[in-house]
């Protein structure tokens, strides 16, 4: 292995070549500059830099292939456990100080920088009454979460968000700020989505937009101890629900914190959401199954775009957990049976959310010129976690989720979903053979030395 000096000296000709900052191992803002927004993730990276543009990046590139460097990006951090504990010899560049953000309303195209999030795109989207595919979180990396595959509530009309990228900006191992779309480096651009961060620092990315005129979302709760018929009825719901509809199901425990709404502090639920792309009447028909369950509190209605962002309630601010998922064939009543006897009512299960997500639609459907994720090629998305308030119980969260997800094995063809797993995982479980395979010949073609990783690595074959 190389010994790294990650003294500032070391980088100090790399600080002179940018306008953005450069933080060494020995700065004292380092421990702050290496966070990520998963407060679980330890990153140790030799630096950490803050471009604020495509030539700043290019010079980090060049200067880490000089020093014997390797380079890896990060939008916010959010799947950041997933480089382990990896990153002593990499630079890691945070992408945060390039956030701009534009809409073009005629050909309903968005253009954003690397370190966009999903909250500074949607409003301005919403401002030409169209809508990105957004996922759960508005504080998500636009850039991690389309390389990744992107499913939101809108997932089952417009498909998985990597297949409405149009153009990608990206500076390669070999120093050159690229304009990759369908036309130029086409394999290259078949590799970025789907292929996450292994390819490149990715500085811009375009993507489609589409029009809504009306949405009626929401979500339905009920007591936990109706779980396992609710979810058995909404799974049956779901058999039939049109492609204009994303819902998912979930037993939750609340925290007893005041940023939760006050009738639902500390207890534990069980709650559908879900977005429907129409009117409030046709919404309100097609959801009729399922008020006939009689929630004991319905909060579905017309909403703005920009709700969709929020519908969830995930975290916003850096948060710890522990979670693991299971992309599923089949939901049969065992397999919720199972669920709901580990982790429902009375059982003081230690996770916070066992969610399932509907999916079929266009996230199950191939589009032309889709890219190396051409669709999820599952029924369901299981999802479960608990967040790490004591770091004693870190390791119980981590087994109860593995525990859950296993679980619901006989129902899964063991495939990943990379953006939901959150520690370090092979990639061959996220592609079909075929696809590692030219993912690692793509991955030899642009980067044979291995200079840039993402934090699911897909490493030249030689490697
Ligand atoms: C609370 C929460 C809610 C979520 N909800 C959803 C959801 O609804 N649907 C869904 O599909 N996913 C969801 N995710 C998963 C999310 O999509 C992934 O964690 C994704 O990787 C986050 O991207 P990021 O840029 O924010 O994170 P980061 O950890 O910053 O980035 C992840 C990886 O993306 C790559 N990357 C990021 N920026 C660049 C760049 N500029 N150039 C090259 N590579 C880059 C790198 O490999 C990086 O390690 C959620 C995650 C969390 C924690």
């Amino acid at each position: 292995m190389a010994i790294i000096d990650t003294g500032t000296q070391q980088f100090d000709g790399l600080r002179d070549r940018m306008r953005g900052v450069v933080i060494p191992g020995d700065d004292p803002r380092y421990d702050e500059a290496r966070q990520a927004w998963a407060l679980a993730a330890e990153q140790h990276p030799a630096a950490v830099a803050y471009p604020v543009d495509a030539a700043d990046v290019v010079e980090i590139v060049n200067f880490a292939r000089a020093a014997g460097l390797r380079v890896t990006a990060q939008g916010t951090g959010h799947n950041a456990a997933a480089h382990g504990d990896r990153l002593a010899e990499s630079i890691l560049v945070k992408t945060s100080e390039m956030r701009e953000v534009s809409v073009d309303p005629e050909t309903q195209i968005a253009r954003v920088a690397a370190g966009a999030l999903w909250t500074d795109v949607v409003p301005v989207a919403a401002e030409h009454g169209l809508a990105a595919l957004v996922g759960s979180s508005p504080d998500v990396g636009v850039i991690g979460y389309s390389l990744g595959g992107g499913i939101g509530y809108l997932g089952r009309k417009h498909g998985i968000a990597t297949n409405s990228v149009t153009a990608i900006e990206i500076v390669t191992a070999d120093g050159r700020l690229r304009r990759v779309d369908a036309d130029n480096d086409p394999d290259l651009f078949w590799a970025l989505r789907g292929g996450g961060g292994n390819f490149g620092v990715v500085t811009a990315m375009e993507f489609r937009v589409y029009p809504i005129d009306e949405l009626y979302a929401g979500m339905m709760l009920w007591p936990v101890e109706d779980a396992a018929r609710v979810y058995k009825a909404w799974r049956d719901w779901t058999e039939t629900a049109p492609d204009e509809v994303t819902s998912m199901a979930r037993m939750i425990q609340f925290p007893p914190l005041p940023e939760v709404p006050e009738p639902l502090q500390g207890r534990h639920m069980m709650v559908i959401s879900a977005a429907f792309i129409g009117s409030g009447e046709a919404g309100a028909a097609l959801l009729q199954p399922l008020r006939e369950l009689e929630p004991e509190m319905d909060m579905f209605g017309p909403m703005p775009v920009e709700g969709l962002m929020r519908l969830h309630g995930d975290p916003e601010e850096p948060s710890s957990h522990a979670t693991d998922h299971a992309l599923i064939d089949e939901l049969p009543d065992e397999a919720i049976d199972a669920l709901v006897d580990a982790h429902g009512a009375g059982r003081g299960s230690p996770l916070m959310i066992v969610e399932i997500r509907q999916l079929g639609g266009a996230l199950g459907r191939v589009p032309e010129g889709a890219g190396a994720l051409e669709k999820i090629d599952a029924k369901f998305l299981a999802f479960t976690g608990g967040m790490i308030i004591d770091p004693d119980q870190a390791q119980v969260i981590e087994r109860a989720a593995r525990e859950a997800m296993a679980l619901l094995a006989p129902y899964s063809r063991g495939r990943t979903y990379l953006n939901f797993a959150e520690r370090v995982t092979n990639t061959r479980s996220a592609y079909s053979v075929e696809t590692h395979q030219r993912l690692q010949a793509i991955k030899a073609r642009y980067d044979a030395d291995g200079l840039l990783h993402g934090n699911h690595r897909i490493e030249t074959a030689a490697a």
